[in-house]
């Protein structure tokens, strides 16, 4: 079922939960461990993040180094059907634009049609670990905006070999990222969000919020999108606080702010274990204010420390 169609059949906030593919290697129980416990609180569906290849320099026997492509994390799209599989949720894979040209990203969205994935977040990615800026594959796209296009297009039957006629209509429910605090390449919010607002245009169904730990952020952000002429549900992402380390990491990484109470309490704990107990406190707090305010969706970060969200939900519902 699409995400929008969740949504439409009810006034209620659902929930849902990202996830990343296990580290190549690893089985696929530890991503079902992280997904098992959450399982109780009937999810509407489950995102599964993707990872671009990066390049590293492996040491030769003799001493010299060769530069290989590495794809740490790969198995979004089996880990998707394997979800669906297993717990009866939608799975929605995260596409990104990075790595990709249009022919493969057009089989991508063939194969997840035939496996019955019927959403996708469709993103730009970031610049590959040896680039400082993002750099598209040559005949790839610039911006999630022009993937949202070329999944629409396939949505109405058209194909990228023009002598197909009469192709199967794909029917993508599509998502796209928002940053209440603006991402980090854009000069302003307002240009952030006039970018956003032509993602919709084109033919977005839906918004999903990059973490805050304020929710004014979203709330404003919200404001602001709506006065843009944006309509569609925007669904906040949050994730948990539960280390020091994150106070500074975060918000480099993800260009968001720590609000100084929030940071005040944490720098007060003496072990992870306090730093845990504020972050489940404060998650809590933004969700019990969310729901009272009529939030569509609570998204969910899983990363790293799950049992902190479980622990959230276990008080919340
Ligand atoms: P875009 O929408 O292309 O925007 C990128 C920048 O370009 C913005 O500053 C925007 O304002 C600007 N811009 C957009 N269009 C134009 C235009 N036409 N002209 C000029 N400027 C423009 N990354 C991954 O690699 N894998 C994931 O699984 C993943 N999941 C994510 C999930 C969520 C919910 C979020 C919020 C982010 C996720 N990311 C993921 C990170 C994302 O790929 C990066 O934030 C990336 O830098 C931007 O992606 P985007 O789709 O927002 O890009």
């Amino acid at each position: 079922m699409k995400l929008t169609q969740h949504l439409a059949g009810t006034d209620k906030t659902i929930l849902s939960f990202e996830v990343l593919p296990p580290t190549k290697g690893r089985s696929i129980e530890s991503l079902y461990a992280t997904l098992d416990p959450f399982m109780e609180f009937k999810p509407s569906y489950v995102n599964v993040t993707y990872h671009r290849a990066e390049q590293i320099y492996k040491k030769r026997h003799d001493g010299t180094f060769e530069r290989v492509e590495i794809r740490k994390r790969p198995g979004t799209v089996g880990i998707c059907a394997a979800i669906m599989n297993k717990y009866q949720v939608e799975a929605i894979p995260h596409l990104i634009c990075g790595g990709f040209s249009k022919e493969e990203t057009e089989n991508a969205l063939i194969d997840l049609h035939y496996l019955g994935i019927r959403n996708v977040l469709a993103l730009r990615g970031d610049a590959a670990a040896n680039e400082k800026f993002f750099v598209p594959h040559p005949h790839g796209h610039n911006y999630s905006e022009e993937l949202v296009k070329q999944i629409i297009t396939l949505n109405n039957g058209q194909y990228m070999e023009e002598d197909i006629l009469d192709g199967v209509k794909t029917d993508f429910c599509i998502g796209v990222a928002g940053y209440p605090e603006k991402h980090f390449e854009a000069p302003n919010l307002q240009t952030d969000i006039a970018n956003l607002k032509r993602k919709i245009d084109i033919g977005a169904d839906y918004i999903t919020t990059q973490m805050f730990f304020n929710n004014k952020h979203y709330y404003d952000y919200v404001a602001r999108c709506k006065e843009t002429g944006i309509n569609q549900p925007i669904i906040p992402g949050l994730k948990p606080l539960s280390g020091k380390k994150q106070l500074t990491v975060i918000p480099r990484v993800f260009n968001v702010e720590i609000p100084v109470e929030l940071y005040t309490e944490i720098m007060k704990c003496k072990t992870d274990a306090d730093v845990e107990l504020v972050g489940t406190e404060w998650l809590l707090e933004q969700c019990r204010d969310l729901l009272r305010n009529g939030a569509p969706v609570l998204h969910f970060y899983t990363l790293s420390k799950p049992h902190i969200i479980y622990n959230v939900l276990k008080k919340l519902f």
